[in-house]
């Protein structure tokens, strides 16, 4: 069984852990780059990507992250972990810093701010055939996407219906909702079969 890091910079990366640990996988808080190559798979966890990216520097973790990515390392990002996934960001901070790897485009607090939040039933190839609960807390939509990337999920009603918010190139794997807030351990599970190479 591989051992999966969650990025702990900053964001909800013990409830990451614990769905990990739902699923008899072990996983393991990161917050310097030599624990980096101690695990198989990486989550990068929601929270505030800006923030997450001054801290990644600041921690010098910004160029392992980049190299293990570049090398092939299996990298999971929710939301905010999303948008630290994307090539490029629209609506990002200034000088605003990704890890990159994900050939897309993030428009980052597309949903809205004043909306805060919202939930939608959102089908995802791969993990099965129910709809997730998909929860969207200042989320991140993917505006564009390069030839590399599959779309596993949109929007399906509603005035974003069609919508990207969920996408997968190679190892790399992002959404732009948070399923580690809603019980549901079907992505995980697909992450983690990406990690031994099974899916
Ligand atoms: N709006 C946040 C950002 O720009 C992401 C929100 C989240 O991760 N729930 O990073």
């Amino acid at each position: 069984t591989p051992t999966i890091g969650v990025l702990a910079l900053q964001g909800d990366t013990a409830e990451h852990l614990a769905v990990l640990g739902g699923l008899g996988v072990p996983g393991t808080p990161v917050t310097r780059p030599e624990r980096l190559d101690d695990v198989q798979g990486l989550i990068i966890p929601g929270g505030e990507s800006t923030t997450m990216g001054k801290l990644a520097v600041r921690y010098e973790l910004m160029e392992p992250l980049r190299k293990h990515v570049g090398e092939g390392m299996p990298v999971y990002g929710t939301c905010a972990g999303m948008i630290m996934l994307a090539d490029q960001v629209l609506d990002g901070a200034e000088g605003q810093q990704t890890v990159g790897g994900l050939e897309m485009t993030v428009r980052r607090n597309a949903f809205g701010r004043q909306t805060e939040s919202f939930e939608a039933g959102v089908h995802i190839e791969g993990a099965g055939e129910a709809p997730f609960d998909a929860v969207f807390i200042r989320a991140p939509w993917v505006e564009s996407v390069g030839d590399q990337v599959r779309v596993l999920g949109r929007v399906e009603y509603g005035e974003r219906a069609g919508r990207i918010v969920a996408v997968r190139q190679g190892g790399l794997l992002a959404t732009s909702f948070h399923p580690e807030l809603t019980g549901d351990p079907r992505i995980h599970r697909l992450f983690v079969e990406m990690v031994k190479g099974q899916a």
